[in-house]
This record gives C-alpha cells, structure tokens and sequence, in this order.
C-alpha cells in the first residue's frame, strides 16, 4: 500500500479511536471570555467575529492540547449554536438561501420545518469499511431534487419519521457510540437542513464518538464555518462535474463551482493538518464518464492530495428516472463493468486513494 493510503487510513483510525480528542470537545473546551448578559447582547456581526477568533484558538489547541482552560460557562460550542439559530431565522444553510424565517414555521425549497424528524437510526455495516459500525442517523427531506435519488422515499417526503429534540437526539448519539459504532453519520435525505439541531446535540453528548458529515456538501460558507471545527470526518460526494449535469439531474445551480469551493476549503483547512479525515463519494452514473466522473477525480487528484474517495459503483434506476425514463434516457440503465473500470484506472493513474474505501 502507498504510503499516502497508509498515512490516511492511519489518521481515520485515529479519529474513531478512543485517545483522539473529539474536535466537539475542543470546542467545548475553549471559553468566551464575556458574561453570558455581554454575551446575549453582542450583535451578529460581533458574533460572527467572536467565532473567527476563536476558530483561531481552536487551531491553537489543535497545535498544542491542554493549552487553554476549560470553559466553564460560554463556550466555543455555544457562539456556533448561537449563528445557527440566527441563520434558521432567514434560512441560509444551504446555496438554495431561500431566506424563509423557519424559526417562525416557514419552509424553504427543502420543506423541513425548525423540528428536525429522524426517519432511521441504527449501525450500519454498508459504509464504507473503514467507517463500520457506523451510527447512521437518516433525517427526512432534502435540499436537492435528484431525479435517480436512492433514499426518495424520505428525501421526499420531509414529514417522514418522527419530531426530535437537541436531548433526544443527543441520547440516539449516545446509544449507538453505547452499542459501538465508530462514528455518529448524520444523514438524510441530507442533514444540512437540521444543522442547528444536530449541533445543540453535540453539547449533549457525554464522551462523543467521531462526529461524521454525510452531505451533498451544497453549504454556504458560513454554514461550513459552523460546521467546520466540531467535526471530526468530513463523507461529502463529489456528483457532476460540471454546473450543467448538476442542473438537469439534480435542480442545482452553481453545482460545481459551491461544492468544489467547500471541498477545498475543508481539505485545507481540516484534513491538510490531519484534525479531520474526508472521504468523498463518487457515484459514478451511467453515461456520464467524461462529463462527470474524470474531470471529479482529475480536480481532486489535483487539488485534495489528503483526500481518500470512494467511488461507487452501486447505482441503479430509481425515482423520477422509473417514472419519466424519456427525460432521463442515458441513466436508465446500470453503469458497465467498462465504465466503472475506466474511473477506477484514471483514479489510480492520478494517485487517489480509493480502494480501501470503495
Ligand atoms: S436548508 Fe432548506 S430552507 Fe434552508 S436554504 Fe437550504 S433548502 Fe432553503
């Protein structure tokens, strides 16, 4: 095996072991120096400068453990559940921006309320196979509208499963890290729309196993930024390879240039330095090789050396493309043997790590 492999298959282990620092608990651990009355009285814009400093810190702590005090009152963790609920108010959480007050119950383009609903939460064995026992947590609803969506029955349907609170789905978290999963995999459908859920969660979560993002990775900035220090594996998919498929199969705009942007910067900023793994999946569709599936692994063997991918070959006809299979001619069928294989072999000819985890 590379070296390169060795190296971040060794880090990932690392992460879900029991001696790695959960980066949750660093957040926790680093304290706002203001009174809680200065604290409810600063304005976004101080919020939002007070968490830039101490993203700051956090680095710090990552460089030297044990270097700050442990916060007692304000923490880290609370200036980011704090943007969140102010980023639910016009809803930003996604390059949707459908700017909707969901504090109020109002919904945007994904049709989740302020109340996250959890469909399914088990350990799952289909990850991939540095990742299981994964604790897999499937959230309802979804801000894409993927016309072969493999989950559209809860992806769709944003009233699926049942309402959970920060507490409840805090004890699920516990549960599953209780019946030994690796990592907690929050999902959906997508979980984006239930980011300030999951992160009040974490604060509640007593010893947390590996927090772990499985998105489509169609976040804003700031959203990534909250996002950014309290997880410890990043398991985004890298789709299209352009903004054009992306549009026609999915409903996006901007597919490439948002999720190309977020990749990069969690790369750079998290898995450059080791403080996270990512693991990015590729599912590669039919039809859409030299569309999609090389340019994806050419940008990312050029640009996220520290990045291990999974490129999955399970695809099937489903959804819209079994109702409307004209409109979606080219992804009615299975991808071949031929097409898989041309993406491993450019894979492997521009030194991506992806057979431990395909
Ligand atoms: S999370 Fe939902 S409501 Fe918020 S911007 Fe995205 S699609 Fe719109």
């Amino acid at each position: 095996m590379a070296s390169n492999t060795l190296d971040l298959l060794g880090r990932l282990e690392s992460i879900q072991s029991d001696a790695w620092i959960k980066n949750c608990a660093i957040v926790q651990s680093i304290p706002v120096e203001v009174g809680r009355s200065s604290f409810g009285n600063l304005s976004i814009e101080e919020t939002w400068k007070l968490h830039n400093e101490l993203h700051e810190r956090f680095k710090e702590s990552r460089i030297k453990p044990n270097s700050l005090p442990y916060a007692t009152g304000i923490s880290y963790h609370d200036v980011k559940t704090r943007l969140a609920r102010h980023m639910l108010a016009s809803c930003s959480f996604c390059e949707r921006k459908c700017s909707v007050d969901r504090v109020s119950g109002k919904k945007g383009s994904c049709g989740v309320g302020i109340e996250p609903r959890v469909c399914s939460a088990f350990l799952h064995f289909g990850e991939e196979s540095p990742l299981v026992p994964s604790g897999t947590i499937f959230f309802a609803g979804c801000n894409f509208k993927c016309a072969f969506c493999q989950n559209d029955d809860i992806s769709t349907d944003p009233s699926n499963g049942h309402v959970v609170t920060a507490d409840a789905l805090a004890k699920i978290a516990m549960d599953l890290g209780r019946e030994g999963a690796k990592n907690i995999n929050y999902v959906g459908g997508d979980p984006t729309p239930n980011m300030h859920l999951i992160l009040e969660s974490m604060k509640l979560q007593q010893k947390p196993v590996a927090q772990l993002w499985n998105s489509n990775f169609y976040n804003t900035v700031d959203a990534i930024k909250l996002l950014m220090d309290v997880m410890d594996i990043w398991l985004p998919d890298l789709k299209y390879g352009n903004n054009e498929c992306a549009k026609r199969l999915s409903g996006i705009d901007e597919y490439w240039t948002v999720v190309t942007r977020n990749l990069k910067l969690v790369h750079d900023e998290m898995a450059i330095k080791g403080w996270a793994s990512l693991v990015i999946r590729h599912l590669v569709l039919p039809g859409h090789i030299d569309c999609c599936s090389i340019p994806c692994m050419e940008w990312i063997a050029k640009n996220l050396p520290h990045a291990m991918v999974n490129v999955m070959a399970q695809y099937r006809p489903q959804h819209l493309v079994l109702s409307n299979p004209g409109k979606y001619k080219e992804i009615t069928r299975r991808p071949t043997y031929e097409e898989i294989d041309t993406v491993r072999k450019a894979a492997t000819s521009l030194g991506i790590c992806w057979k431990p985890v395909s």
